[in-house]
């Protein structure tokens, strides 16, 4: 793939890297390419970061047909730029496209467009700890055309962002309200893929559960209100007597990078962990007998968001006390050192640009 650059000629002024927020900042260049119908992809580019002028009939904003992706750079000790198994979300990229009716974009095109992007706008990437550049690739159909088809011609973007940890106070355990009114996704639908109708249909629920005090929900199946399937925009971890158990994939639920590294961390360590369909009765029912010692969350965003306390309809479930277990402050700190290259990678998962 051959990339054209065309540089800035303003460089922004960077922000302080002490206090960053999450996705409210962003670089001073971005990667564009076209696809057009029989022509395929075209037109790779890193142009200066700025507003993008599409036609209000342009097909993204009336039917949705759009996706993204989100990782993460880091910087290493010695000032190298490390990648988390990029290729695990170009792989995602296309299990996502094919649901929504999107041309498939080669692995290492994907991986080629991040590095470029990523490396040109290199002194953005923040150092200490928690902080990262986060990377969000994502896809819009772009026909000017109001009826109802797969669009003949997209965009694909790259932007960046220096982000901080994504929970301001530290990784404190959060409050879950156990959402029972709406539900996410369903087995047949687009849970599975990464495109904004996900989030569309989440946002109510997430709001609804702010106003009540709690920082997430935790989404139950959309069929039977009774299966545990993700929390918030995160897979969802328990420890319950000593084994580790996250929901099976079954269609209505995202593939995290994280679950998929988090699962290959407790093999390694010996922790039996499985998949499988766990119901919030059976959780109550571990919490009842003493036996669910820790629940997390995991996502590129926050990486391991410790749960402190569910809430599902007039029960508490307190986890841990509402503090930190060992096993979550321990994946937390081999994964986030893995990727900013502080202990040795022995999964080959980061790639230096
Ligand atoms: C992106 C996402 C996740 C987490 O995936 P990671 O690859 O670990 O960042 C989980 N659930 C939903 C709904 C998501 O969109």
């Amino acid at each position: 793939m051959n990339i054209q650059v065309k540089r800035t000629e303003n460089l922004k002024e960077k922000p302080s890297m002490d206090h960053l927020g999450f996705g409210n900042i962003f670089t001073d260049h971005m990667f564009i390419m076209d696809y057009t119908e029989g022509n395929g992809w075209h037109d790779a580019r890193i142009i200066p970061y700025q507003p993008l002028s599409l036609d209000p009939a342009t097909m993204v904003f009336h039917y949705g047909q759009e996706m993204f992706e989100g990782l993460k750079a880091y910087k290493n000790p010695q000032g190298d730029i490390l990648l988390f198994r990029p290729e695990k979300n170009a792989e995602r990229l296309n299990i996502t496209n094919n649901r929504i009716c999107m041309p498939e974009l080669p692995v290492e095109d994907f991986i080629d467009a991040v590095k470029a992007i990523v490396d040109i706008d290199k002194d953005w990437i923040p150092e200490g700890v928690g902080n990262a550049l986060y990377i969000r690739p994502f896809i819009i159909a772009t026909d000017p055309f109001l009826g109802v088809r797969p669009s003949l011609t997209y965009k694909f973007m790259i932007i960046l962002s220096p982000v901080g940890p994504y929970y301001k106070e530290g990784i404190n355990p959060v409050k879950i309200w156990v959402e029972q009114e709406y539900v996410r996704a369903v087995p047949g639908g687009i849970g599975f893929a990464k495109t904004g109708g996900n989030y569309a249909a989440s946002i109510k629920a997430q709001a609804n559960a702010k106003s009540r005090g709690y920082a997430q929900v935790l989404w139950l199946d959309g069929i039977e209100r009774k299966y545990i399937e993700e929390v918030g925009t995160m897979n969802v971890f328990f420890k319950i007597d000593g084994r580790v158990i996250t929901p099976s994939l079954t269609g209505s639920i995202l593939e995290g990078v994280t679950r998929n590294t988090v699962i290959e961390l407790l093999k390694t360590w010996g922790i039996s962990v499985s998949e499988e369909r766990i119901s919030i009765d059976e959780l109550i029912e571990y919490s009842r007998q003493g036996l669910l010692e820790e629940a997390f969350g995991t996502g590129t965003a926050a990486v391991i968001s410790p749960v402190g306390e569910f809430r599902y309809k007039d029960q508490v479930i307190v986890v841990h006390d509402g503090i930190i277990g060992e096993l979550s402050q321990r994946i937390y700190d081999e994964l986030t050192s893995i990727q900013m290259g502080k202990i040795e990678d022995k999964f080959g998962w980061t790639v230096k640009i």
